[in-house]
C-alpha cells in the first residue's frame, strides 16, 4: 500500500497555509470588514464533534448530514444486465462484463471488511476488476457506467483525462476525484470509498508510443499518479493546496461533522475509457508479424473494430502506456459502434429516450406530441451519417424540432403528429400547424371532439391522439349522420376502452394517434392494433410503445 503522507515534503512546490492559520486570517479579515459585528468562534481540530449548542446554530443543519454508514451489495450480474437492458440498447458484451466486474468488485469488497471484522492474522488476497472500454463516442460508454452507479446506490464521478496535470497545479489534481466522491455520497465517507470513477479520453495519456504522436512526458505522470489512486491510497479529506476545501474543513468543523481526514481507494472501482484510435494498427502489426514465418496464407484483414476486440497488454504499452498503469485495468470491454437502425431502438425503447423528454416538453404547453416511426427513422439515419453515436440524435432532432417548440406553444393546437413528413419538410409542416390552429379556432365542435378524448383518457388512462384532420372528419361525419359529437364518439369508439387496454398490457403503448382513416373504419383499427400487439410480443425487436 502506498501512503501519500508518508513521502517526504516536496520543496519545489508552493507551501500553503495549514488550516488554523486560514481561520485566523479570515477571521482578522471578517473583524476588520464588519467592525466586530460578528462572532467568530474559532475551532480547533479537537473539538471536532462538539455538541451543536457549542456550534453556530445558523449554520448547523443535521438534516444535511448523511451518516456515514456501511454499504451493502447483493446484486448478481444478470441483475445488473437486466437493469441495464431497460436504458441501454446493444453492447451486450459490454453490459456481461461490466456486470460480472463491478459484482466481482463489491463482493471482494464485503469479503475484506469480513475478513478485517473477524480480526485474523492472515491476509485475503484481492485483485480489482478495475475496467477499461474501447469504443467510439455517443455509444453508451458513461450511459452503462452512470446507470450501474444508479441500481447499486454509490456516487458516480466522471471526468475527462485529459483534465489532469502532472502536479495538479495546471491542470486538476487526480486526487480531487476522489473528493469530488465524497460531495457525491453528501459527506458519506464509507459510501465514497466503494464509489465508482470513471475516466474518459484516457488513450489521451499515451505518451508518444508507436503509431501515434501521444501526449508529452505529463501524461506519464498522471498515469502514474492515477495508478496509486487505482491501487491503494490514502487521499485528504481536504485538499491543502485549496482555499475551497480548506474553507469547507472549516465548516465542516463547524457544524461537528464526522472526523474522518483520509478516504481509503481500496474499494473505489475505477472505469476508464477512450477511443483509441490507432490502436488497431499496431495490433495490426503484432499479428501480422506473428504469421510471418508460420507460412500463413494471406487472410482477409479484420475490421478496425475486430482488431480492437484482439488487443494485448503489450499493445497498450506500445500505444503509450505505462506497463504497471495498464496492468491495473485486467477488465477489458469493447462498445461496439452503433447502426441507424440502433439509433431508432434507442428512441423507440430506451427508458431513458429522448423521444419521452420532447414529449413531456410540449405537455408542459398542454401540447400532445405524438412520434411516429417513419420520424423516428429519418431523424436516425441523419444522425448516424454524423459518426456521434445517439449524441447526433440531439442535434438531428434540435434541427427539425427547433421552430415547432419556438411557436407551438402559442398556436393552441392540442396535439403535434411528427411524422416522416415533418422531418422532410419543417416549414411546411409548420405551415400546416398554423393553418390548422386557425381552422380548429373557427370550429367549437371540436372541442366536443377533445372533451371526449379526454374524458376517455380519465377513465381508462389511454390517451387518445385525434390529429386535426381527424377531429374534422369527426365533425363532418356528425353532420352527416345528424348526431351530437358525443354521440357519435361513444358509438365509434365503443370497444376501444377493452381493445386498446389489451394493446396497452401487451406492448406498454398508451397513446394512440387517430386519423382520418381511422374515423372512417375504427373497428378495422382497433382489430389491427390488437393483432400486431400481439405479434409484437413474440418478436419483441419490433415492439412497439408510445406512438
Ligand atoms: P459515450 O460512449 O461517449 O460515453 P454516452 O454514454 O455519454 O456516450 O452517450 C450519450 C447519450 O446518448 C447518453 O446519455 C444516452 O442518452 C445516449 N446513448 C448512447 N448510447 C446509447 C445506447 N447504447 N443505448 C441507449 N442510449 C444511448
Amino acid at each position: 500500500m502506498s501512503d501519500s503522507s508518508t513521502e517526504p515534503p516536496d520543496t519545489t512546490k508552493p507551501t500553503h497555509p495549514c488550516p488554523e492559520e486560514i481561520t485566523r486570517k479570515l477571521e482578522d479579515f471578517i473583524k476588520n470588514s464588519l467592525g466586530g459585528q460578528v462572532v467568530f468562534s474559532r475551532i480547533e481540530p479537537h473539538n471536532l464533534g462538539s455538541s451543536p449548542e457549542e456550534s453556530d446554530s445558523s449554520d448547523s443543519s443535521p438534516a444535511e448530514e448523511t451518516p456515514d454508514v456501511s454499504f451493502e451489495f447483493s446484486y448478481k450480474p444478470t441483475d445488473i444486465k437486466a437493469y441495464l437492458d431497460r436504458f441501454v440498447i446493444r453492447q451486450d458484451e459490454a453490459k456481461k462484463v461490466l456486470a460480472t466486474a463491478v459484482c466481482d468488485h463489491y463482493n471482494h469488497a464485503r469479503m475484506l471488511r469480513e475478513h478485517a471484522a473477524q480480526n485474523t492474522q492472515s491476509t485475503l488476497e484481492f485483485s480489482k476488476q478495475n475496467v477499461i472500454i474501447i469504443g467510439p463516442t455517443g455509444v453508451g460508454k458513461t450511459y452503462l457506467v452512470k446507470h450501474i452507479a444508479d441500481l447499486i446506490g454509490v456516487p458516480f464521478v466522471k471526468a475527462d483525462a485529459t483534465k489532469f496535470s502532472e502536479t495538479g497545479y495546471v491542470g486538476g489534481d487526480v486526487d480531487d476525484l476522489i473528493r469530488d466522491l465524497v460531495a457525491k455520497a453528501n459527506g458519506n465517507v464509507t459510501l465514497a470509498e466503494h464509489g465508482i470513477i470513471y475516466l474518459d479520453e484516457i488513450d489521451k495519456l499515451a505518451t508518444g508510443g508507436e503509431g501515434r504522436g501521444g501526449r508529452d512526458v505529463s501524461g506519464r505522470g498522471v498515469q502514474t499518479a492515477l495508478l496509486k489512486l487505482m491501487e491503494e491510497t490514502e487521499v485528504p479529506l481536504y485538499a491543502s493546496n485549496d482555499f475551497r476545501s480548506q474553507m469547507k474543513m472549516m465548516f465542516d468543523m463547524r457544524q461537528g461533522r464526522s472526523g474522518r481526514e483520509v478516504i481509503n481507494t481500496r474499494n473505489i472501482l475505477f472505469i476508464v475509457s477512450g477511443a483509441f484510435s490507432g490502436l488497431e494498427k499496431i495490433i495490426e502489426k503484432r499479428q501480422s508479424k506473428a504469421s510471418i514465418g508460420f507460412g500463413a496464407a494471406i487472410q482477409e484483414k479484420p475490421a478496425s473494430e475486430e482488431l480492437l476486440r484482439q488487443a494485448r497488454t503489450k499493445d497498450f504499452i506500445d500505444y503509450g502506456f505505462e506497463a504497471e498503469f495498464i496492468g491495473r485495468l485486467p477488465v477489458r470491454v469493447f462498445c461496439e459502434a452503433l447502426t441507424a437502425d440502433d439509433l431508432f431502438q434507442i428512441m423507440k425503447h430506451s427508458e431513458g429516450s429522448l423521444i419521452r423528454q420532447y414529449e413531456r416538453e410540449f405537455h408542459a404547453y398542454g401540447v400532445k406530441a405524438v412520434f411516429e416511426d417513419d420520424a423516428l427513422r429519418s431523424v436516425a439515419t441523419i444522425a448516424a451519417e454524423e459518426k456521434t453515436g445517439a449524441r447526433g440524435l440531439v442535434t438531428a432532432w434540435e434541427k427539425v424540432l427547433r421552430d415547432f417548440k419556438f411557436e407551438l406553444p402559442s398556436l393552441g393546437l392540442p396535439d403535434l403528429i411528427v411524422d416522416g413528413e415533418l422531418v422532410k419538410d419543417t416549414a411546411r409542416a409548420l405551415e400546416r400547424c398554423r393553418f390548422d390552429a386557425q381552422s380548429l379556432k373557427t370550429d367549437v365542435r371540436a372541442d366536443d371532439v377533445r372533451a371526449f378524448a379526454s374524458r376517455f383518457e380519465a377513465e381508462h388512462g389511454l390517451s387518445l391522439v385525434f390529429d386535426v384532420a381527424a377531429i374534422h372528419a369527426v365533425v363532418q361525419r356528425a353532420e352527416r349522420e345528424g348526431s351530437s359529437i358525443e354521440t357519435l364518439c361513444q358509438r365509434l369508439f365503443k370497444d376501444y376502452s377493452f381493445g386498446l387496454q389489451l394493446v396497452s398490457r401487451s406492448s406498454g403503448q398508451t397513446v394512440f394517434h387517430l386519423t382520418p382513416e381511422v374515423v372512417d373504419q375504427p373497428d378495422r383499427f382497433l382489430s389491427e392494433l390488437v393483432v400486431n400487439s400481439y405479434r409484437q410480443t413474440e418478436n419483441p425487436v419490433s415492439a412497439n410503445h408510445g406512438s
